[in-house]
């Protein structure tokens, strides 16, 4: 066989990610409308071809970070609406206009500049007021909400469209601070009816907060991570999980085999020494491809129909797997760090546990110089 490219690359499938959609979708109180959550790349995913598939299907609204993720969006033809989670930077205003993206606002001083390039070129921009209930990381507290909506008078070329906050453990055991944090949003939305803003959209939940918290659902909640079918580390263990589907498969092949004698030591500092004669494959996937260097004895890889250890330390570029156990193995196999194989899977989630992590930051860390081939499967 020959190959173009290093046969290391990440299979997403956009079947999957549209049935989580709809899965999601399913799942909101009827009339809510559905977020998805493509900052970060759609969490590694690929934001053009995961968002253009989405679209395709109908979704109502995208969610980014940052300004250059919505732009990015625009100029790849997504027309639905994109919402900024993170707000803007100073000077971004003009690109937040021209592109018709939502921002979330949590400064006077963001109102201000948005609204002077909206004058600018004669346009209303709508803003998504972002309220702290209880994170305690972007957003305005309750207090200062009265104060912001007055402040807003002089602005003519802005408009107060949405109101939105965000869960901080919306997933965990005691439902009592999201609890307070739905009260203190409800109070924050009452604050801005009585100075007669009435948003039209109103959001408070993530995927953790859509699957526990169906009176959070509002008419708008935004899923990220369950979207890309990451769910034990994301949604309270404590009720039925959706039914959702893993997007991302990550793959590569046997570069090297051979068969050493017991006592052999493998990879740097000799962190692995063989117990018996042994069959040894190495794979052309490293640290530096996202495969965390936790992993070191420390995760397995799956081929040909069974589980093979990784052994020793994995290096920027290579990692070693021990295939002894699996039958007939050849340079050139397909080995699967995350996917599944005759009815054998590793999911994100098992590589997070390895290694003391959430499934978010394994398939983010998935880096760029990794493929990824957008499937229709
Ligand atoms: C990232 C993010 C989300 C999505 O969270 P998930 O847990 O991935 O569903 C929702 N809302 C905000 C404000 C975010 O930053």
């Amino acid at each position: 066989m020959l190959y173009q490219q290093r046969p290391t690359w990440a299979e997403i499938s956009l079947t999957a990610l549209k049935h989580n959609y709809l899965t999601i979708k399913n799942h909101l109180t009827a009339g809510a409308q559905l977020m998805a959550v493509v900052k970060a790349d759609a969490y590694g995913h690929g934001a053009v071809e995961c968002s253009r598939a989405l679209e395709s299907i109908g979704a109502d609204w995208f969610g980014v970070a940052l300004v250059e993720e919505g732009v990015e969006l625009r100029r790849a033809g997504i027309v639905r609406p994109i919402f900024c989670l993170g707000g803007f930077w100073r000077g971004q205003a003009e690109n937040v206009v021209k592109h018709d993206l939502t921002v979330a606002i949590f400064r006077l001083d963001q109102a201000e500049e948005l609204d002077a390039k909206a004058r600018e070129t004669g346009r209303i921009a709508n803003f998504h007021l972002k309220v702290d209930t209880g994170m305690g990381r972007l957003g305005m507290r309750l207090d200062e909400v009265a104060d912001f909506a007055r402040s807003l008078e002089p602005f003519h070329h802005l408009k107060l469209d949405g109101v939105m906050t965000h869960f901080a453990d919306a997933d965990g055991d005691d439902p009592a601070y999201t609890e307070a944090q739905m009260a203190r949003y409800d109070e924050a939305v009452r604050i801005l009816r009585d100075l007669s803003f009435d948003s039209s959209w109103r959001h408070l939940a993530n995927s953790a907060g859509i699957h526990a918290y169906p009176q959070s659902h509002d008419n708008l909640a935004r899923a990220g991570a369950t979207l890309y079918g990451l769910s034990r580390d994301v949604l309270s263990p404590k009720l039925e999980p959706f039914d959702l589907r893993p997007v991302m498969s990550l793959h590569s092949r046997i570069v090297m085999l051979k068969t050493v004698p017991a006592g052999t030591p493998l990879g740097y500092g000799c962190a692995f020494t063989t117990k018996r004669e042994s069959r040894i494959a190495t794979i052309p996937i490293g640290y530096a491809d996202g495969l965390r260097r936790a992993h070191s004895n420390n995760g397995r890889a799956l081929l040909r129909g069974s589980f093979a250890p990784i052994v020793g330390r994995v290096s920027m570029d290579l990692t070693i797997i021990d295939v002894t156990d699996a039958p007939n193995v050849e340079v050139g196999d397909e080995v699967i760090l995350i996917g599944e194989q005759d009815g054998l899977r590793i999911t994100a989630e098992d590589l997070a546990e390895q290694v003391g992590t959430i499934s978010y930051e394994i398939v983010t860390g998935i880096s760029a110089r990794v493929p990824r081939v957008h499937a229709n499967s």
